[in-house]
C-alpha cells in the first residue's frame, strides 16, 4: 500500500487524514463480483461500513446494490445511482419519515425486524395507495463465533424476529394486504471468518424456507445478509476476502429451488483493506514501565480498538525504510495512544515498533470499514480529511 513516493506525498499532507488505496478496492470489488457471478448470486453493499462518496460512486459502478439501515442512507443510495430495484432497508427502529422516504423512493425491499413493523408499513404503505415488498428479518439463534460485540443472531440481541414468533408473522402477513411477502432475511454478526458459522446458518435458512413454504407463503429471495470477516493481522499478505469459499458454502449448503434469488449484503469484506488512518506522533513519553506513542488521532478518527477492543496492524512509515535497509528489529513496545480526554482513547498497549520520534508517520491499517463513518466530533475535533490514491 505504501511505497517510498507514497511516503514522501503524505510529508506534506495535514494529519490525521484517511488514505483511500483505490487500486485495493477496485482489485477486492473484482475479486468479489467475479466469485458472486458464477454462482448468480446477487451482492448489496452494507453502506453503513462506509459512505464515502468516492467509496459508493465505484461499489456502484460494479452494479452491486444497496443495503440501507437509515433513511439517509436509503437517499444516499439512490444520489449515487445504485438501482432502486436493488436497495433494501433494513435496522430495528425504522422511524415513520424513514419508511415514508423509502416507500416514495420504490424500494426493491424492507428487511422487517418485528411484527409490529409489518402493521407500521402497511398502514404508511396503504395511505400512499402502495404495496410494499417485505422480507421477514429471522433470528435465527446461530453463534457468528466473532467478538460479543459485534454478534448479532442470537436470541439476546435485538435484531430480527425470533422463530417463535412466525405464527404471528404469518397472521400479520395475512392481513396486511399493502405487504408483499418477498423473502427471508438473516444476518448473524460482523468479523466472521469461521466458515463452520455460515454452513450452520444455511442449515436454519432451509428450515425456515420450508416453514414458510409449508404455510403457503412462496420464498423467492434469500437474503443471507453480510459478515464475512478480513485479516486486520496481516492486510499486506491478505488484501482480500477469500469470496471463493464464501460464496461456495453457499452453493453447496442452500437448498435454492427453481427461481429463487440468493441475496448477500457485504459491507466490512469489500471496503476494510483500502484504507489505512495516517496520523503523525506528536509526543513520545518514556515511562519507567510504559512507553507511549501520542498521536495526532484518536478514537475520533477510528473508534473500532475502544468500542470493540478491535486489533488493527500498526506501523511506523517514516522509519520503514531505515529498518528495511538495516534489518533493524522493532524492539520497542509502545502504547500507541490518541490525544482525546479519555483514558480509553488507546489504539492498542504494547505495540512492537522501531524507535519513533516526533513527527513520524504512523499508519493505522485496515481501517476501510467502521471508521471514517462512525467519526466524531468529540473534544470538538475536525474532521479528519480523505485523500485518495488516485
Ligand atoms: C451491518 C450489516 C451488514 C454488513 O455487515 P458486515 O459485517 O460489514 O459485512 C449486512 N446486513 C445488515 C442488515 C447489517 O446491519
Amino acid at each position: 500500500m505504501f511505497n517510498n513516493d507514497t511516503i514522501n506525498k503524505f510529508q506534506s499532507i495535514e494529519t490525521p487524514f484517511y488514505y483511500y488505496d483505490m487500486g485495493i478496492l477496485r482489485q477486492t470489488l473484482e475479486a468479489c463480483t467475479n466469485a458472486s457471478a458464477r454462482y448468480g448470486f446477487h451482492v448489496h453493499y452494507a453502506m453503513k461500513a462506509n459512505f464515502n462518496p468516492k467509496v459508493l460512486d465505484m461499489i456502484q459502478s460494479f452494479g452491486i446494490g444497496a443495503d440501507c439501515v437509515s433513511g439517509n442512507e436509503v437517499k444516499a443510495a439512490i444520489e449515487h445511482g445504485f438501482a432502486k430495484e436493488k436497495v433494501v432497508f433494513a435496522g430495528v427502529g425504522k422511524s415513520d419519515k424513514e419508511i415514508n422516504l423509502a416507500l416514495d423512493a420504490d424500494i426493491f425491499c424492507f428487511n422487517v425486524e418485528s411484527v409490529q413493523e409489518l402493521f407500521i408499513i402497511n398502514d404508511l404503505a396503504a395511505a400512499k395507495n402502495k404495496k410494499a415488498n417485505v422480507a421477514i428479518r429471522i433470528n435465527p439463534n446461530v453463534d457468528a463465533h466473532t467478538h460479543h460485540f459485534i454478534t448479532t443472531g442470537l436470541d439476546e440481541n435485538k435484531f430480527g424476529i425470533n422463530i417463535w414468533q412466525l405464527p404471528d408473522v404469518a397472521d400479520a402477513l395475512r392481513k396486511c394486504t399493502n405487504l408483499q411477502f418477498l423473502g427471508i432475511h438473516f444476518h448473524i454478526g460482523s468479523q466472521i471468518t469461521d466458515m463452520e458459522v455460515y454452513k450452520s446458518l444455511c442449515t436454519r435458512i432451509n428450515e425456515m424456507q420450508d416453514w414458510f413454504e409449508d404455510h403457503g407463503f412462496p420464498v423467492k429471495v434469500l437474503n443471507t445478509g453480510g459478515g464475512l470477516g478480513v485479516d486486520y493481522y496481516n492486510p499486506d499478505t491478505n488484501a482480500f476476502s477469500d469470496f471463493e469459499s464464501y460464496f461456495n458454502v453457499f452453493k453447496d449448503f442452500l437448498n435454492v429451488r427453481p427461481g429463487q434469488e440468493v441475496h448477500f449484503e457485504l459491507g466490512r469484506a469489500l471496503v476494510a483493506q483500502s484504507a489505512s488512518l495516517i496520523s503523525r506522533v506528536l509526543y513520545v513519553k518514556n515511562g519507567l514501565k510504559k512507553n507511549f506513542l501520542v498521536l495526532d488521532a484518536g478514537m475520533t478518527e477510528l473508534l473500532r480498538p475502544m468500542l470493540y477492543q478491535a486489533y488493527h496492524s500498526i506501523e511506523n512509515l517514516s522509519q520503514k525504510s531505515k529498518v528495511e535497509s538495516q534489518n533493524l528489529t522493532q524492539d520497542i513496545k509502545y502504547d500507541v495512544v490518541g490525544p482525546i480526554c479519555e483514558s480509553t482513547d488507546c489504539f492498542r498497549k504494547d505495540v512492537d515498533l522501531p524507535e519513533s520520534f516526533r513527527g513520524d508517520l504512523i499508519a493505522i491499517r485496515t481501517a476501510g470499514a467502521y471508521a471514517e463513518v462512525m467519526a466524531s466530533g468529540y473534544n470538538l475535533r475536525n474532521r479528519a480529511q480523505s485523500v485518495y490514491s488516485e
